[in-house]
């Protein structure tokens, strides 16, 4: 257990999204910060004996301030990549991913990825999105500070597509985007979500240990029943 030489348990501030359904959003109704990320990260510290603090923002700045070692803990539906692991640490996957493309729901012009070169596609400010459409598309990246604005682009026809992570495209589309958003074609990538900590932390293997636990004993089972069950 972490304790500290007075034996208070040691408390971290947790980066975590404002706004990226369901890992992390505020509850319309209490303004609370919920999701399953939430609910991962609280149980992790629970098991692991220490406390921690949410702090939520806009994802692009969760990367850089974990980098920097402004903040102990990153959970944030954050894919593991290559070249975010120059700057920070992840620990075991948790969550499988991948990129998906969406129009509007009236849209038969856009069928497949193979029908975006040259085209506007809304996406968000630091994805891995981002980096996808840019390298992958032909098609034009805009990208906003909140996916919702991408998604809202394409809604109104702005914006001919967009590419995001598909639990978060599919719960929008199924919920304040109803009806008027569709996916098209199969997963564009395979992306895993690793939690994040300033290179060298000793946090990760602890987080890491309890993540283990929590996937064994069936914690984990019930957290992604609650947020993804049908
Ligand atoms: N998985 C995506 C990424 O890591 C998006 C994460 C997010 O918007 N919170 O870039």
């Amino acid at each position: 257990e972490a304790t500290t030489d007075e034996g208070e348990r040691e408390s971290y501030v947790v980066a975590t999204d404002n706004a990226y359904v369901p890992f992390e959003f505020l509850d319309e109704e209490t303004g609370e910060l919920v999701g399953f990320d939430i609910d991962l990260m609280t149980a992790i510290a629970d098991e692991a004996g220490f406390d921690i603090e949410f702090e939520a923002m806009e994802f692009d700045g969760i990367v850089a301030g974990i980098g920097s070692g402004r903040f102990d803990i990153g959970i944030a539906g954050m894919t593991i990549t290559e070249e975010r692991k120059e700057n920070i640490d992840f620990s075991q996957p948790y969550y499988e991913a991948g990129l998906i493309v969406a129009v509007q729901a009236d849209n038969d012009e856009i069928n497949s990825v193979d029908d975006l070169d040259g085209k506007t596609v809304a996406t968000r400010t630091g994805s891995t999105s981002e980096t996808y459409i840019r390298e992958n598309t032909g098609g034009t990246p805009e990208a906003f500070p909140q996916i919702t604005e991408a998604y809202q682009n394409v809604i109104q026809g702005r914006a001919d597509a967009v590419i995001y992570d598909i639990p978060n495209v599919q719960y929008y589309a199924s919920t304040e985007g109803g009806g008027q958003l569709k996916t098209i074609g199969e997963p564009l990538t395979g992306e895993e979500y690793g939690i994040a900590f300033p290179k060298g932390s000793e946090l990760r293997d602890i987080a890491d240990e309890a993540l283990t636990t929590l996937m064994e004993d069936g914690t984990y089972a019930d957290l992604y029943e609650k947020w993804f069950g049908e």
